[in-house]
């Protein structure tokens, strides 16, 4: 129950950090693979009916490492449940507002997407309980008080502070068996932080909890620099330049909220002469994208989690198709439990070079 309450105070303030918090890429060209066929889409009525339902998936933006492999999940996972059509918000929340419109006009049976800023959530819903079109999303958590505006409504993802807990423990496990790692012998572990975008749950969340989780262990921190990478890599690269060009030799360990940034901090260090001879830093992030393994295999990536794209994309397109053709999901359709009448959570997983094979 602490841990609970301690959750939903989280998310309290992260709506109340999130407000205002929207993209703003608005160039505008639209992409839709497997699309129904012209007007096909228009007279559906599939509730009830032993048909194909048509379900309109909107993602926050194409040009995303880890939500690229959802939406290639989705897509695979929509084979004989569902027709969709999957299209890009292009990183603004007025787009995808349009995109639902257009699902809305276009009578889909449901509706799957991965919000842009999650606080547009509400709008979202209000617009889908109008139309009577269930809708599912992923990946950015609506706030719990939008979630209780209808019943047809449920999120899947995943537990942002379980993989910010477990990659705080990569740096724990590697920090207590090499005691080399605390390069200025202070007993204190000298870090920097690479943050996702603000306000977004993961990021949030996942930097809270590594840092206490390292603590939970009994070892002293130091936060030498923190900053927003925006869950992409070059943005990662040039903020780990910074860092280095500010505290070098000073930073013992790099913890980044996903991937991507993890893979930029990488390139930089390699730049610096880091991972030749016996100049190391250890490095972790969270996704376990095909990248970030090849980089635990080189052994220039000391950890990451996995966040498990494909039994998210699965998951999220067969509750949305269930939803669609009036059904109800259940641990015995969907194949995950369903928590609250609402909730599918997916499990992360620590990943070393030693259980590759787990995140491929
Ligand atoms: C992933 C990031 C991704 C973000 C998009 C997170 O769960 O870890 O890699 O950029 O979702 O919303
Ligand atoms: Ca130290």
């Amino acid at each position: 129950m602490k841990k609970l309450t301690s959750v939903l105070l989280a998310s309290a303030l992260l709506g109340a950090a999130l407000a205002g918090c929207g993209g703003n890429n608005n160039s505008d060209n639209t992409v839709a693979t497997n699309a129904p066929a012209g007007n096909a889409a228009k007279d559906t009525a599939n509730s009830g009916s032993g048909a194909t339902p048509k379900v309109g998936v909107a993602i926050y933006k194409f040009d995303d490492t880890f939500m690229t492999g959802v939406r290639n999940a989705i897509d695979a996972a929509a084979k004989g449940i569902a027709t969709v059509d999957i299209v890009d918000s292009q990183n603004s929340q007025p787009t995808q507002n349009d995109k639902v419109d257009l699902f809305v006009t276009k009578k889909y049976d449901g509706m799957l997407i991965n919000p842009v800023d999650r606080t547009a959530a509400g709008v979202i819903i209000d617009k889908a309980k109008a139309a009577d079109i269930p809708v599912v999303f992923l990946n950015r958590e609506p706030l719990p008080e939008d979630m209780k505006k209808w019943d047809k409504v449920y999120y899947v993802g995943a537990k942002a502070e379980e993989s910010g807990t477990m990659s705080g423990q990569l740096i724990v496990d590697y920090w207590k068996a090499h005691p080399e790692a605390d390069k200025n012998g202070d007993g204190v572990l000298q870090y920097v932080m690479l943050k996702g975008e603000p306000g977004h749950q993961d990021a949030e969340l996942r930097t809270t909890y590594s840092i206490q989780a390292i603590e939970d262990a009994g070892i002293k921190v130091e936060k030498l620099a923190e900053d927003t990478a925006m869950w992409d890599r070059v943005k990662g690269q040039e903020k780990m330049a910074a860092f280095l060009g500010s505290h070098g030799d000073k930073i013992e360990a790099v913890l980044a909220n996903n991937d991507d940034m993890a893979l930029g901090a990488i390139e930089a260090l390699k730049a610096q002469g880091y991972f030749t001879g016996d100049k190391y830093m250890p490095v972790v992030g969270v996704d376990a994208t095909a990248p970030a393994v090849q980089a635990l295999q080189d052994g220039t990536m000391l950890g990451t989690v996995l966040n498990d794209a494909n039994n998210q994309g699965k998951a999220a397109i067969t509750v949305a198709a269930l939803l669609a053709k009036g059904e109800t999901p259940t641990k015995d359709n969907v194949g995950f439990d369903i928590t609250d009448n609402q909730y599918v959570w997916i499990s992360y997983k620590k990943i070393t070079k030693d259980n590759v094979a787990d995140a491929q």
